[in-house]
């Protein structure tokens, strides 16, 4: 099988011929259809996670189809599933037994501990494996497995906020107007300067505003989340939001936080991040997103082109979401 492989700290991927990997018990193997690119994959590369082993295959928004079951799995070929970032967690560890399976000390995650979608086949422990809404396509759905499954989670931090702001209008982004809207929230969509496409989109999507990160809003926040991994936009997203406002950090990654007053968090202002996501937040969304309904907007690239689609995800040039897509099977 092909797969797209980092090979060592700042890449590139390289395309390798590997072995059919065989399933073990509690796995799944899938033949992946797409599999979407991830702000995460770039800081894979960039070596700005802890612990990365190479050589790692990237990729954890996957969809494919079942293709082998390992012993204690009994799944049809050809069931369509996707498989998200929280790959493994043990169930016993203190965060575990209180249902924060997010943060457990042993979790391991597709496409860093494990190997990922960039790839023609992929293992996957079955208990962290999702079906997606029958409404969307593979290469439309995968969006979801993580921009949509970590901005979902991300909302649910900002907690019940009527005016939200969203630093970053990507693949999250795009996906949290709409439900955002759908909601009843009023959005306000901060861009890099001058980024009209990304304005543009965030307000064909239902935002109320958009402007540039530096740029005040017409009105003050009750929310921001910030998924550009950009430390400068901490403060001033603190500066946006109201007295017991909060700013969620939606990023795994983000550039040092500069000094700020204390002034600027005084008034009961909270700045919290948020990490990874629970299998209970994917049922959830899931559900929720064919009820909106969630419509992504997609890049197509060539499992090949993988490094082409992480640097037009660095560049900022991507409206939307950048889906690496397997073969003809993908449009359906
Ligand atoms: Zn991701
Ligand atoms: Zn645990």
């Amino acid at each position: 099988m092909r797969a797209m492989v980092l090979r060592r700290p700042g890449g590139p991927l390289v395309l390798e011929d590997r072995p059919l990997p065989r399933p073990a018990a509690g796995q799944v193997r899938l033949r992946v259809t797409a599999c979407a690119v991830c702000r995460t994959d770039l800081h894979l590369l960039d070596d700005e996670l802890p612990g990365i082993r190479h050589p790692i295959v990237p990729g954890h928004e996957i969809v494919g189809r079942v293709d082998a079951c390992g012993p204690g799995v009994e799944l049809a070929s050809g069931t369509r599933l996707g498989v998200p970032w929280l790959g493994f967690t043990c169930g016993t560890c203190s965060f575990c037994v209180r249902g924060e399976e997010n943060l457990c000390d042993a979790a391991r995650f597709t496409g860093y501990h494990i190997d990922g979608g960039y790839a023609d086949y992929v293992l996957a422990d079955q208990r962290y494996c999702f079906e997606l809404p029958q409404e969307l396509d593979d290469a439309h759905a995968a969006p979801l497995l993580c921009a949509g499954l970590i901005g979902y989670r991300a909302l649910r931090m900002a907690g019940p906020a009527e005016r939200l702001g969203l630093y970053g209008i990507g693949a999250a982004a795009h996906i949290l107007i709409q439900v955002a809207r759908h909601q009843g929230r009023e959005v306000f969509a901060f861009t890099r300067p001058g980024d009209r496409p990304a304005q543009d989109l965030a307000q064909s999507l239902g935002a109320s505003w958009a402007g540039a990160s530096e740029e005040r809003p017409p009105q003050e926040l009750d929310a921001a989340i910030i998924f550009a991994p950009v430390g400068t936009l901490v403060p001033a997203a603190l500066r946006a939001v109201r007295k017991g406002g909060t700013v969620v950090c939606g990023g795994i990654h983000m550039s040092d936080i500069p000094a700020f007053p204390y002034a600027w968090l005084w008034g009961e202002r909270q700045i919290r991040s948020v990490a990874n996501l629970t299998r209970r937040d994917a049922v959830e969304f899931l559900a929720l997103a064919p009820r909106i309904p969630v419509r992504t907007t997609i890049e197509r690239h060539r499992l090949e082109e993988a490094n082409l689609a992480l640097e037009r995800l660095r560049c900022g040039v991507l409206a939307g979401a950048a889906v690496l897509t397997l073969d003809s099977d993908s449009t359906r």
